[in-house]
């Protein structure tokens, strides 16, 4: 008999290999219950005739599981590839992408140093939809959805997170007085929502002003909920903006299944060197422990990161004055750390 939880992996294209490589490793020796089963899924498989990027043994093992740990992905470009992220969100049914934020400073160079936001993005719905028309031969349009029952969901979400986790606020972001139907509707529902959640503070923001708030003031902010397009943007630029890109993870949530990732791409102009930071990936893996039930483990991969970063341990992208390890030292690293705080 044994006790531990199956989970799908997908190693990924570019860098994927280099960081899913090195979580696996941390995630071993910190003594995460987990069996990972395999899948091809990315550029190999689009590029031997499968245009969807993912084969059928794949689905099984997804429904199966019901826990996807992802690397990056690389879309080839042109010639009809459907996004495999998009593809697997729809699915699936993963409709909210969270992403949390945070400084640490000062082991890693910021402008803001108090940064503690967490983004979460409606994943299924908006112009993501996917329908595109071409009007005639000079005009292309593409349908914005956003459904009461879907903004409901994602809005829903974003309050019993903010509960669950002792947040303060939820902020909403849309840009409504343009797009008064539809954005409209989204504002709307968080006004009607909000009022089941007495205790945590709601403030709505158009999203252009949002946004330069938080590039601004990201200490202003706690918990934002948004419509998928905006909070794609937002979310890189918030994550960018703790040191690196390279930094954060991603939880997509369903019903049934969930998905687990670093919030940046395949990075191709790194890929195969050995240097890519593996942190984004790390906090992916700590969010899934927490999700399957291990936050023990959950806790203390995560101490030990933090010990890693204060011991001035970075990769390229982080490191200032010179000195950086490489993907794999840096794993390295944490996992001398397991057991020690930050
Ligand atoms: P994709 O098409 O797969 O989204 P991309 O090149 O558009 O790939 P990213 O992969 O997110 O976008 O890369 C953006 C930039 O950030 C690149 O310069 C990349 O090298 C850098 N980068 C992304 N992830 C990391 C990482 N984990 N460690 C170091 N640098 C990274
Ligand atoms: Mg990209």
């Amino acid at each position: 008999m044994t006790n531990k939880r199956n989970i799908t992996v997908a190693r990924g294209d570019g860098i994927g290999p280099e960081i899913m490589d090195a979580t696996l490793k941390i995630l071993e020796h910190a003594g995460a219950k987990i069996e990972p089963e395999f899948i091809d899924i990315g550029e190999k498989v689009y590029l031997a005739g499968n245009s969807s990027g993912i084969p059928d043994d794949a689905w099984e093992s997804l429904r199966r599981t019901k826990v996807f740990f992802k690397g990056p992905i690389t879309t080839p470009q042109g010639g009809g590839y459907k996004s495999l992220n998009v593809t697997i969100r729809k699915t699936l049914g993963l409709y909210a992408n969270v992403r949390p934020n945070v400084s640490y400073a000062p082991f890693v160079e910021t402008k803001h140093p108090n940064m503690d936001i967490v983004i979460i993005r409606e994943n299924e719905e908006d112009l993501y939809a996917g329908i595109e028309h071409q009007q005639t031969p000079e005009v292309v349009q593409c349908l914005k959805l956003i459904t009461r029952p879907g903004s409901e969901k994602i809005i829903r979400y974003a309050f019993e997170y903010a509960r669950k986790n002792n947040r303060k606020k939820v902020t909403c972001f849309t840009k409504d007085n343009i797009m008064k139907l539809t954005d409209g509707l989204f504002h709307k529902v968080f006004k009607e929502v909000a009022v089941e959640y007495p205790e945590i503070e709601t403030e709505h923001w158009i999203i252009d002003i949002g946004m330069a708030k938080i590039a601004d003031t990201p200490q202003d902010f706690d918990v934002i909920v948004m419509p998928n397009l905006y909070g794609d943007i937002a979310s890189d630029v918030a994550a960018q903006i703790t040191g690196s890109v390279g930094l954060a993870g991603s939880a997509n949530i369903g019903d049934q299944v969930a998905m687990f990732e670093a919030i940046h791409g395949s990075a191709p102009d790194i890929a195969g060197k050995g240097i890519a930071n593996p942190s984004g990936l790390i906090h992916g893996a700590i969010m899934m422990l927490v999700h399957i039930g291990q936050p023990e483990v959950a806790t203390k991969i995560h101490n030990a990161w933090l010990k890693t970063l204060e011991d001035r341990v970075h990769t390229g992208d982080i490191a200032k004055n010179g000195s950086s390890v490489g993907t794999m030292e840096f794993a390295d690293a944490v996992i001398e750390r397991l057991g020690q705080q930050p």
